[in-house]
Formats: C-alpha cells, sequence, structure tokens
C-alpha cells in the first residue's frame, strides 16, 4: 500500500468493501506527549463523547523550530512567549496547565529530541476539556493535555506575497469570547472566512471588527505602512496579541528605523497604504501584496518588508547574533 494511502472499510451487514484513499491525515511525527508521558501518536486518542468536540472548549498554541543544517541544530522561537501566552488562555478559561512556563520549553525539547526532529517543524500544545460532559459549562469537567509535533509545511505561504480579501465575516468581539486567548471555537469564523476568501481566488482573508476598522487576518496580525510611519491595530482591535506581532515592531525599529503606530486602522488605508505585512508563527512575515484586487503600493513585495523577512528568518535560524534570547537550542 502506498506510504499515502489508507483502507477504509465501507460497513454493511453482510459485506465489508475496502477502498485506498489517498491519506490526508497531518503527517506527523511518532511520538507525543499525552498527559505527562510520552506516547505513538496513534495511540494518543481522545472520546467521540470529548466536551471540546461538541462544544470548542479548550485552548492551543502554536510553536515553531527551525532546523539550522550548518549548525546542526534546531531552534525553539520563543518557546516561553508562547506558554506564557498559553498560561494566560487557559486562565481566560477558568483552567490551569499541569506545568510551569519552564517544564513545558523542558517537555517540549525532550519530546523534540524523542522525534529525533532535524527539520522544520511546527509544535502544537493542546488543552482540551476531554471529559464525557454533556453539558454547555467550563466548570467540573476533565481536563487533558498535549503536545504534538508535525513536519512544518514546506511553503505555507507564497513568498511572492498574498492576496487579501477583506471578509464579509467579522473578528468576533472580546465581548462575546476571549480574545486574549487562543481558544479552539473561536477558529470557526476565521475558517468560514478563509474558505470565502479562497472560493472567490484569494490567498487569505482580511477580518474587520464589528465596528468596521481593521482586526487581523485568519491567523496573522497585519501591518500596513504610509509614508514614514507603520501602522497595526492597537490591541483594542479584537487581535490576538500576536508573538510576531511583538517581534516585528522591535525589528521595525532595529531594523528600519522606523515607528510602529499602534492603533485602529480603516478599511479604505489597505487601499491606499504603501506597503503591508502579514505576520504570525505559521507564516513568518509575508508581504500582503493586493486586497481586494486592489494593488498594495506597486503590487510588489516591499522592499522594507523583504528586509524584515530575512532578519526574522536569520534570527530563527540563529544565522545571526542578534536577539539569542528569542531561540533555544534543541540538541546543544
Ligand atoms: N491572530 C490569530 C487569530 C492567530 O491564530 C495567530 C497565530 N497564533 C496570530 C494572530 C499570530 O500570532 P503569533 O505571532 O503569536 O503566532
Amino acid at each position: 500500500m502506498p506510504v499515502n494511502a489508507r483502507r477504509v472499510h465501507h460497513g454493511g451487514m453482510a459485506a465489508i468493501s475496502e477502498t485506498l484513499v489517498p491519506d490526508r491525515r497531518l503527517p506527523r511525527f511518532e511520538w507525543a506527549l499525552v498527559d505527562g508521558s510520552f506516547r505513538h501518536v496513534d495511540d494518543a486518542r481522545i472520546s467521540v463523547h470529548a466536551h471540546a468536540l461538541s462544544y470548542g472548549t479548550g485552548t492551543f498554541e502554536g510553536l515553531r523550530a527551525t532546523w539550522n543544517e550548518m549548525a546542526q541544530e534546531l531552534y525553539l522561537l520563543e518557546p516561553s512567549a508562547h506558554y506564557e501566552r498559553m498560561h494566560r488562555s487557559a486562565k481566560a478559561l477558568g483552567l490551569t496547565l499541569p506545568y510551569a512556563t519552564e517544564e513545558l520549553v523542558a517537555l517540549t525539547i525532550e519530546l523534540l529530541r524523542r522525534n529525533e526532529v532535524r527539520s522544520d517543524v511546527y509544535v502544537r500544545p493542546l488543552l482540551l476539556l476531554a471529559g464525557e460532559v454533556l453539558a454547555v459549562r467550563m466548570h467540573e469537567v476533565e481536563t487533558r493535555f498535549s503536545i504534538a509535533v508535525s513536519p512544518f509545511p514546506a511553503r505555507y505561504v507564497d513568498p511572492a506575497g498574498v492576496h487579501c480579501l477583506v471578509s464579509s465575516w467579522r473578528r468576533s468581539p472580546d465581548s462575546t469570547i476571549p480574545l486574549r486567548a487562543k481558544i479552539i471555537g473561536s477558529y470557526v469564523g476565521p475558517a468560514l472566512a478563509k474558505t470565502e476568501a479562497v472560493r472567490a481566488g484569494f490567498d487569505e482573508a482580511l477580518l474587520l471588527t464589528v465596528d468596521g476598522s481593521l482586526a487581523e487576518a485568519t491567523t496573522s496580525n497585519v501591518f500596513i505602512r504610509r509614508g514614514d510611519a507603520w501602522v497595526t491595530p492597537g490591541v483594542d482591535q479584537d487581535i490576538l496579541e500576536g508573538i510576531t506581532r511583538r517581534e516585528a515592531i522591535e525589528l521595525i525599529g532595529e531594523e528600519l528605523g522606523e515607528a510602529v503606530v499602534e492603533r485602529s486602522v480603516d478599511r479604505s488605508e489597505l487601499y491606499v497604504c504603501d506597503e503591508a505585512l502579514l505576520c504570525g508563527t505559521a507564516v513568518g512575515i509575508v508581504p500582503l501584496v493586493a486586497v481586494d484586487r486592489r494593488p498594495v503600493g506597486h503590487g510588489a513585495p516591499g522592499e522594507r518588508t523583504q528586509h524584515l523577512i530575512d532578519a526574522l528568518a536569520a534570527i530563527a535560524r540563529r544565522d545571526t547574533d542578534r536577539h539569542l534570547d528569542w531561540t533555544t537550542p534543541v540538541w546543544r
């Protein structure tokens, strides 16, 4: 059987037939951390009755580790910042993580070593309400904590730049769901927005707040440049407070000597800005080259954005002495 295929059994009283279907499961590494022990990922299962499956109750993080072939070393990017945010996400839900931040970083390193990771990977910690409870509530439901590892998609976004649609779906406000938390259920709106955008021929969706100003893209924050100033929606604009957003603010100052203003951004500013970018753990920094079919600037990646992309990539791979404190080696 091809590696990328699996057999599917078609049930029935009399006949069980098998069909070979392409395996669309996520390629992943063998070992996961589940409830305190390292297990084969196929043994890391949860019940169809798990609370989180019906109600989206739980929180997750997404970390990135980058392989440096020359140094033969794997570097986690800002693992403490991600786990600290996960602690805050859990707190917002009235939950607690079973480990302190330093323990979570150490467990992640141990997991990457057990999986013998020598390539770019994505690390997915997950705190789920996993108890079999048929009641919509947060209290008195058993939680489960896991960390899994998957290969980083080779080309997650087109480095030549993304074309965005301003979605008809709005970002749900903090008054409906805590936005400083990465809550599983809160990704349904962004998922609808992404599909709307892709089906209409765009790469990505931008979500506005219910008041109509820019919030963010589906899984990344947005920066625009107007003249000498960069602008990004402030933390009061229903955004996730991205770790890459914070890095981008620092790098714009250090690398470009330019300032970033945090304020509300009107939709039409997207149409008239000189340069724009998206940033997040999965996308890194990527040029935003068109919005609603209007070219951003000249419709090509901006020089400054390219500079920031290179600077962050070098820091993530430790190809530079700058911001060594942002990366943690796994093998050393
Ligand atoms: N907004 C949303 C909704 C996200 O899911 C993400 C990805 N975590 C981001 C922004 C970017 O955050 P970060 O840079 O911390 O990955």
